[in-house]
């Protein structure tokens, strides 16, 4: 794997794109400046080089016009504070304007172009525009994981035009190294915990890492579709009928891998999806008409935390109940304490995908945890084993 650590970028100017696709209030305030943070090091380390840095990145949906609300001019006073660096913005991402700004920064120095989805052939790939943007540094540095999964310009195209000038930041190298050691390298045993709402969103997921882990935890919205397929009652619980033998086939793959499934035993029922609902808890297969199980229950969890406790390399993707009510959140901060006593044990636990980080940032979960993966969507595809554009275009 190609890093910037095996670059010395001394006179050079580095091509970054990063992913400052920041919250923000109706003020332009900054309302979470985490990703800036999450690229400082690469770009420090540039500068320390004696290099220059051209930043790109994209910003909301602006689908291939010029929208003022998403200019990334509003975020560069943030970029200058968190990196402590003077940062210069040019209106333009490429032509004549962001070339001379380009060709006169001296080491040191750092320039932040336009929002690049300004410009319809960003999202499409364009090659025209990938060139266009290449003329800007002498390396071009991929920090961005959050877009990895999109063949864009900037992402993957541009990487064509610097063959043996290419790599990764060190955030980018993070999560490669962090899903690497959940699906190849991880000390055993591994184990995936899998919540969220459907069967349907996870199947290619569960499909990957069957042969990967020697536990899978399901949680979620997830349990139903599995306990209905063996013969349970779920009553009014989320189930996807049409996916029970897929359910069932599951279960079967798995028990000739040799995977231990753990499904809720017990689930905390309500009579309806609501905070303040009447609940109880009852066996997760002989749940009443009328009646929908929204977390799991005290049994599940003691089954869950034998199962943690003795893992090595732990994968958390979706919650393991209706989190966002506090009636229903008390099984994903279980879980979640779990994995936090398993890593202080010496396991490695990965977060990611989708909502996952979403409940952990809830629950102060994130400083606990190995890792908290950056991308949603492109963490999501990483596990269900796909090569993710952005890393193999760095990577060939
Ligand atoms: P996902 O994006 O697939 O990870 O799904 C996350 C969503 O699953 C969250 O909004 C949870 O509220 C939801 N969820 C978790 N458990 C259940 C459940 N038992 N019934 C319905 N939704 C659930």
């Amino acid at each position: 794997m190609k890093t910037i650590d095996n670059f010395n970028f001394e006179n050079k100017r580095a091509l970054i794109r990063v992913d400052f696709n920041v919250p923000m209030d109706e003020n332009y305030n900054i309302t979470d400046p985490n990703r800036i943070e999450a690229a400082k090091p690469t770009i420090i380390k540039v500068l320390e080089d004696g290099g220059s840095v051209i930043l790109m990145s994209h910003l909301g949906r602006p689908k291939g016009k010029n929208v003022p609300e998403m200019s990334l001019g509003h975020i560069c006073s943030k970029v200058s504070e968190v990196l402590g660096v003077e940062v210069t913005f040019v209106a333009s991402s490429v032509g004549e304007e962001a070339e001379n700004a380009a060709s006169n920064l001296e080491s040191g120095q750092v320039l932040l172009l336009e929002n690049l989805r300004f410009n319809e052939e960003e999202e499409k790939g364009g090659k025209a525009f990938a060139e266009q943007l290449s003329k800007l540094g002498d390396i071009y540095v991929n920090d961005a994981f959050g877009t990895a999964h999109r063949a864009h310009a900037s992402t993957t195209i541009v990487a064509q035009f610097f063959p043996e000038n290419k790599c990764f930041g060190y955030l980018l190298a993070k999560e490669i190294e962090a899903i690497d050691k959940v699906m190849q390298t991880g000390e055993k045993p591994v184990t995936a915990i899998l919540g969220g709402a459907k069967v349907s969103s996870k199947i290619t997921i569960i499909e990957n890492i069957l042969d990967k882990v020697d536990h899978l935890i399901i949680g979620g919205g997830m349990t139903y579709t599995f306990i209905k397929a063996q013969g349970g009652q779920v009553g009014a619980s989320i189930c996807e009928d049409d996916k029970m033998n897929l359910a069932l086939d599951i279960l079967k793959q798995a028990k000739e891998k040799g995977v231990e499934i753990h499904i809720p035993v017990d689930v905390i029922a309500a009579d309806d999806f609501s905070n303040t609902a009447n609940t109880k808890i009852v066996d997760a297969d002989k749940i009443e008409d009328g009646w929908l199980g929204l977390d799991a229950g005290p049994r599940t969890l003691e089954n869950f935390k034998e199962v943690i406790l003795k893992s090595k390399t732990i994968l958390w993707n979706g919650p393991i109940g209706v989190f966002e009510m506090e009636s229903y959140a008390k099984g994903t901060i279980a879980v979640g304490n779990f994995i936090d006593e398993a890593t202080q044990n010496g396991a490695f636990s990965l977060v990611g995908g989708g909502d996952s980080v979403a409940a952990v940032k809830q629950f102060g979960f994130q400083d606990k945890v190995s890792y908290v993966s950056t991308g949603g969507g492109a963490m999501l595809e990483s596990l269900e084993g796909k090569v993710l554009p952005g890393i193999a275009a760095i990577s060939q």
